[in-house]
């Protein structure tokens, strides 16, 4: 009776609570990963959350990246401890975030983000009172997961098997509830359940399915694999902040080439980008190129250790969508230039309802295109303002890489490389030889001349 009683009142509202399932137990022996590999203050917080009486481990892309060698970007530790727990046992915490409660603990620079273990979601009809801290919409996608669960409910609603170990640093065992450490070794990406309710849930997890097949070098799984396609638009639903930050991962992350390709072969890149994808399809080989070549040189920038800004990266995907944007204001009537700083404007705004660019990057991004219009005018005092100008590098940088995907400039780019390298009176003499048809009043002459310009810098499509 009494036993009902307190079964009742711990479980008020569910029904039964779901039986536990034991994980498959790796000791240090069977994995091969280390407990001096993982930082420091990833350990310590792990055991001082179980020396008060907590279960805590290393969990989720740390775990997965150590036992394949790989340097961790960063550590997630899961806990029983709940946020408010969680921080009363460290000085240096916050609890942070709405859709997910998470706590940082920081040490310097370094962060230790610890989430509280989780359950998935209840079913529609299981715990009304559940329904402030977890919510659906119609097509069953998750929009707040604050429901607490056990460690197992923890692992089955994490995304994908390699991202669902858990390890204790102190009995240095792992802890697989999934089969991930099977998956691992046959390099798979698996989702977690039922793969099609899954992206469902959370249409994102299609792009990490994608993002960890590049990173990794990793095949999706043949069932997860499948319903990518047919669920791509589920992503017209994701809030732009959310798909934006997701864009920057798959494309900064140091394999954007490869993560390009499988966006495009699991149709993911037009709910990205629409405008660059109608661009794919109508000038195939231009857009490719030019896409994949930013791509390339960003994923060489990066393993150089050279800085990457999102703007640049922005830019060179949208570019190819601007010509035919261009043309169709120039056939409404509009002049050139003012036909290519609308056609400008609303192709970034247009992407912006998509993946949301914050305004410190859209205008480097308009920089970058400007440029273009102003690197071919060089007569005068204008190559050296130009040089000056702190946009200069990226204008050149996107220059070189339009001629690179077969835009004619008339050797453009290999003027100002020589104009750059040049002594002072040689940059003079290379001033004067310029003919003048590239320089002094072009928007004139071309005017006067009665031709129609195909809008600033764009290729012939
Ligand atoms: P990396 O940090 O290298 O990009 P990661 O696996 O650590 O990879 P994070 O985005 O940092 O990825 O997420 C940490 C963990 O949280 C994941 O390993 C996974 O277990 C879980 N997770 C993250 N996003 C989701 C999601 N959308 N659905 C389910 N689980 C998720
Ligand atoms: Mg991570």
């Amino acid at each position: 009776m009494l036993k009902k009683l307190f079964q009742s009142f711990r479980f008020p509202l569910r029904r039964i609570p779901p039986a536990r399932r034991t994980p498959e137990i790796l000791s240090s022996r069977q994995h091969s990963l280390q407990r001096n590999a993982i930082s420091r203050n990833a350990v310590n917080v792990v055991q001082r959350l179980q020396q008060a009486g907590y279960e805590a481990y290393v969990v989720g892309g740390c775990v997965r990246d150590l036992l394949l060698d790989l340097d961790p970007k960063d550590y997630d530790v899961a806990t029983s401890a709940t946020p408010e727990q969680v921080r009363a046992e460290f000085r240096n915490a916050r609890v942070i975030g709405r859709r997910f409660k998470l706590v940082h603990v920081h040490f310097g620079r370094e962060i230790i983000e610890v989430a509280t273990f989780r359950a998935n979601h209840p079913e529609e009809d299981d715990e009304e009172e559940a329904s402030h801290l977890a919510a659906r919409n119609e097509s069953g996608r998750i929009l707040r997961d604050n429901v607490y669960g056990t460690l197992d409910d923890d692992a089955q609603r994490r995304d994908f098997t390699i991202n669902a170990l858990y390890y204790d640093p102190t009995s240095e065992r792992i802890l697989d509830h999934t089969h991930g450490v099977h998956d691992i070794r046959n390099r798979l990406i698996r989702l977690i359940g039922d793969p099609e309710q899954r992206y469902q849930e959370d249409p994102v997890r299609m792009l990490r399915a994608v993002r960890f097949a590049a990173k990794l070098d990793f095949e999706i799984e043949r069932h997860s694999a499948e319903p990518i396609a047919e669920l791509a638009d589920l992503l017209d639903g994701i809030p732009s902040a959310r798909l934006f930050d997701e864009t920057l991962k798959l494309f900064l992350g140091g394999k954007a080439e490869r993560t390009f390709e499988l966006l495009l072969e699991y149709d993911l890149f037009a709910p990205l980008f629409p405008a660059s994808a109608a661009a794919l399809e109508r000038n195939p080989e231009y857009a490719g190129t030019l896409i994949r070549n930013a791509l390339a040189n960003t994923d060489l920038r990066i393993q150089q250790g050279k800085p990457v800004t999102p703007a640049f990266l922005f830019a060179a995907l949208l570019w190819p969508a601007l010509p035919a944007r261009v043309l169709e204001l120039q056939d409404r009537g509009m002049p050139p230039i003012p036909a290519m700083q609308e056609a400008a404007h609303d192709i970034i705004w247009e992407q912006c309802q998509r993946t949301a660019i914050p305004k410190r990057f859209t205008i480097p991004m308009r920089e970058i295109w400007d440029m273009q219009e102003r690197l071919p005018r060089r007569q005068g005092r204008r190559a050296d303002q130009l040089l000056e100008n702190p946009r200069f590098r990226a204008g050149y940088d996107f220059l070189l890489l339009r001629e690179s995907a077969g835009e004619k400039t008339g050797g453009l780019g290999d003027w100002w490389t020589d104009y750059q390298e040049a002594s002072d009176s040689d940059r003079r003499s290379m001033i004067r030889n310029l003919s003048g048809k590239d320089d002094a009043a072009p928007r004139k002459r071309r005017r006067s001349g009665g031709r129609r310009r195909r809008g600033a810098d764009a290729p012939a499509e």
